[in-house]
C-alpha cells in the first residue's frame, strides 16, 4: 500500500505517518523542509519536499512519486492565519489583512486541488485510490455560526469541503473515493494542550476510517470515526 501524507512532520500528519508505517505501508511524507525533520525520518518514511502554498513543489512531489499507485493520499497539511503572520487579535472578516486571507487559501485549498489533479493517474491505478481531505468542523454552516474567530480558517475549510464534494463527483466513473473529514479537536500545535483528543488517538482512529471508506460514502464529510458530519 502507498500512501501519500502532507504536513507530515508534526501534529496529526506525523501520527498518521506512524500509523501507516506501524501497518507496513510505503508511506511518502510530504513536508517543507525534510532536512529538519528528524521524527518524519525516524519513522522509515521516504520524506519529500513540499510546500502546498508553491505551486512548483507540488509538481515536484508529483514527479516523485512518478507512476507509482496510490492507494491513500491524506492532505492533512493546514495553517490558521497566524502562520502566515496575521497578529492573534487581527484574524476576524473586519480586520484580517486580504492578502493573509489569500495566502491562507493557497495553502489550504488551492494546494490540495493541485496536488489531487497532480495525482489523478496514481490515484485511479489503486484499487481503490482513496483521498481524504483534513478539513474542520469549523468549515461547518452548523459550527461557523458559534464558533471560529479566523475567517481565512473557517472560509478554507468550507471551501476545501466543497471541493471534495467535487473531487469526489469529477472521479465517480473512476472509483476514486473522496471525502472530507474533521479530524477531532486534537491536542497539537495547532489544537492547543487544552484540545480533546491525543494526535496518536486521532490518527488510529482516522486510519481505521479510511480503511472501511468504499464508494458508497465518496463526498461525504465525515469525522475521524467515520461518523457524519453536518455540512
Ligand atoms: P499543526 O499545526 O500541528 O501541523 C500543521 C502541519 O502542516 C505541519 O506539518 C506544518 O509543517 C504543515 N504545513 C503548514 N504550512 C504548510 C505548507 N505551506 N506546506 C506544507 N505543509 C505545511 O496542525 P495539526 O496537526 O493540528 O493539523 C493538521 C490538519 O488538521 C490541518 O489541516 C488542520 O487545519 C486540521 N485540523 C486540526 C484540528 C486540531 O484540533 N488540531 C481541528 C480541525 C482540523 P511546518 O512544520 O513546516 O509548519
Amino acid at each position: 500500500m502507498n500512501v501519500v501524507i502532507t504536513g507530515a512532520n508534526r501534529g496529526i500528519g506525523l501520527e498518521l505517518v506512524r500509523c501507516y508505517r506501524a501497518l507496513g505501508a510505503h508511506v511518502i511524507g510530504a513536508c517543507r523542509s525534510p532536512q529538519s525533520a528528524d521524527a518524519l525520518q525516524a519513522t522509515g518514511a521516504e520524506v519529500v519536499a513540499v510546500d502546498m502554498g508553491v505551486p512548483s513543489t507540488i509538481a515536484g512531489l508529483a514527479a516523485v512519486v512518478s507512476d507509482r499507485p496510490i492507494d491513500v493520499l491524506i492532505n492533512n497539511a493546514g495553517i490558521d492565519a497566524r502562520a502566515v503572520g496575521a497578529p492573534d487579535g487581527h484574524r476576524s472578516a473586519l480586520d484580517l489583512d486580504p492578502d493573509l486571507f489569500d495566502a491562507v487559501m493557497q495553502v489550504n485549498v488551492s494546494g490540495p486541488l493541485r496536488l489531487v489533479q497532480a495525482l489523478a493517474p496514481n490515484l485511479r491505478a489503486a484499487p481503490p485510490g482513496k483521498v481524504v481531505n483534513i478539513s474542520s468542523q469549523v468549515g461547518a454552516f452548523a459550527i461557523a455560526t458559534k464558533m471560529g474567530r479566523d475567517v481565512s480558517y473557517a472560509a478554507s475549510k468550507t471551501a476545501l469541503t466543497m471541493v471534495s464534494l467535487k473531487q469526489a463527483q469529477a472521479f465517480t466513473s473512476d472509483g476514486v473515493v473522496v471525502v472530507a473529514m474533521h479530524p477531532g479537536y486534537v491536542k497539537t500545535d495547532m489544537g492547543g494542550a487544552g484540545a480533546d483528543l491525543e494526535p496518536a488517538e486521532s490518527a488510529s482512529a482516522i486510519a481505521a476510517t479510511i480503511d472501511s471508506l468504499t464508494m458508497e460514502r465518496t463526498g461525504e464529510f465525515i469525522r475521524w470515526d467515520g461518523s457524519q458530519h453536518p455540512w
